[in-house]
């Protein structure tokens, strides 16, 4: 993806924090040092940590890590299985798990409109020597909360200490503690009542024990009701990813506080009788998850902004949302890429900061919420098969498309139409 405007290096009077140093906590630090822009990145726990399971990557986010100069690394810590194309197969849950619909052979995508898998902790391998000078980093520092007087934020930590920050950049999660400073006390995080069982199998084993559905191309989607698996390859297609999704209907969303850690040793046994009645490929794959975690899976309710003066929120923080379209990352990088580009434009500057932030939000706000809203609607859709409207016919039209507006979205547009509102651009 071309730059917008020239990236010379820019020396800003504004002092940046970032809080969180996930995957769009880092992104971010990468894509401001690009421009020069000196920031401070604050992390809860000891160290960056990613857990190891897979994260897919749609074109969409691919361009945003391009611009961001972070692809090639990316790339490079990828396997080769993990290149492969990851337009999605659905296949029935049930009976001899008949094809439901192929995104590969429906969709009008190519090779080009790329799309990848990577391992999360290769993630954090291709990105950390990326970052500036390490003493940008700390550790060990929980934000509690931030406040704001005249001339700059505090930012609190569990430890007693505070820094101080022109502008604050809120990475830390769905589980934000830097949203409140954006959206004050109200209650916009939900319990969906899905579980997420998550573990590797050995494609070997799978073949040992007479599975039909080859698992060791494609990203599957086996869908049902109230229930649906995606599975894919890694580590060279020897190693099959699965994350098993169960629902429970019978309670509103919203209605139920998951209580304790969202992530959780599960036993097998809770995870076949959940399955029960599936069909036998199905059965075979949760037979060897001999030991699951369970993820509770929660979604924001669409925030109405993501900025408040000079704290603006990114990735799960301002729209953690389900992974039935696997976007939320990619959503994060997209933010970091608007985000960046609006704050390295030679224009930007301590006085109008708030204005560049507001239109930063103008176009990630509504571009994130959709895709926010259309994983929930994925998620309805895989756990609907089989019901009224939703039977084999039903399919193609429910799936078709759904995941052209997130893939074939023009970013650096986003970021023209942000510069025309800031009357940067002719
Ligand atoms: C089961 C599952 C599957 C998924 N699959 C995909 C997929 O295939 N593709 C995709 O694009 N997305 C996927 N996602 C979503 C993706 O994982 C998230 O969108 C992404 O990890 C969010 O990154 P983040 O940096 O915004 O937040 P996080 O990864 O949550 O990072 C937040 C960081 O902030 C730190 N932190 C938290 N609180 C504080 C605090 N108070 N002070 C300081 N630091 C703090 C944390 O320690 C952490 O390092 C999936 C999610 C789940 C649950």
């Amino acid at each position: 993806m071309a730059s917008v405007y020239t990236t010379e290096k820019s020396n800003k009077d504004f002092r940046v924090a970032i809080v969180g140093g996930g995957m769009t906590g880092l992104a971010c630090a990468v894509g401001l040092a690009r421009f020069g822009i000196h920031c401070d990145i604050f992390e809860a726990a000891p160290k960056f940590d990613e857990v190891g399971a897979g994260v897919g990557l749609g074109p969409n986010a691919l361009r945003a890590l391009e611009g961001l100069g972070l692809l090639d690394a990316v790339l490079a810590n990828t396997d080769e299985a993990q290149k492969a194309a990851r337009r999605m197969l659905y296949i029935s849950g049930i009976g001899d798990h008949e094809q439901v619909y192929d995104y590969e052979t429906c969709s009008t995508f190519t090779d080009a409109d790329r799309g990848i898998g990577i391992f999360r902790p290769a993630f954090l391998s291709a990105v950390l020597p990326l970052l500036p000078d390490p003493k940008v980093t700390h550790f060990n520092k929980r934000c509690t909360s931030i406040s704001a007087s005249s001339a700059a934020y505090s930012i609190h930590f569990a430890d007693g200490s505070t820094h101080e920050a022109d502008l604050v950049i809120g990475a830390d999660g769905i589980r934000s503690t830097t949203r409140a400073a954006v959206v004050g006390d109200k209650k916009v995080l939900k319990f969906t009542n899905t579980s997420a069982y998550r573990g590797l199998v050995p494609l070997q084993t799978l073949i040992d024990e007479g599975i039909k559905t080859d698992m060791s191309k494609r990203v599957l989607n086996f869908v049902g009701i109230d229930k649906h698996i995606i599975s894919f390859p890694i580590r060279s297609g020897q190693i099959i990813n699965v994350v098993a999704f169960a629902t429970d209907n019978s309670v509103p969303v919203g209605s139920v506080e998951v209580n304790g850690p969202w992530v959780q040793p599960a036993s097998q046994q809770e995870l076949l009788d959940r399955y029960e009645g599936w069909g036998p490929d199905v059965m075979i794959i949760l037979k060897q998850l001999k030991t699951p975690n369970k993820w509770y899976i929660h979604t924001l309710a669409p925030l109405e902004t993501f900025v408040k003066g000079k704290v603006a929120l990114i990735g799960d923080a301002a729209h953690g949302m389900v992974p039935h379209l696997g976007s939320g990352a990619g959503q994060g990088f997209e933010d970091v890429y608007v985000l960046c580009q609006l704050l390295g434009h030679p224009a930007t500057n301590i006085s109008n900061l708030e204005d560049v932030l507001k239109a930063y939000d103008a176009v990630r706000q509504p571009r994130a919420n959709m895709v926010l809203s259309e994983s929930l609607r994925s998620g309805v859709i895989c756990e609907s098969f089989g019901l009224p409207g939703y039977g084999m016919d039903d399919m193609e039209g429910h799936l078709a498309n759904i995941w052209d507006p997130i893939w074939r979205h023009d970013l650096d547009g986003d970021v023209l139409s942000a510069l025309v509102r800031l009357g940067w651009s002719s």
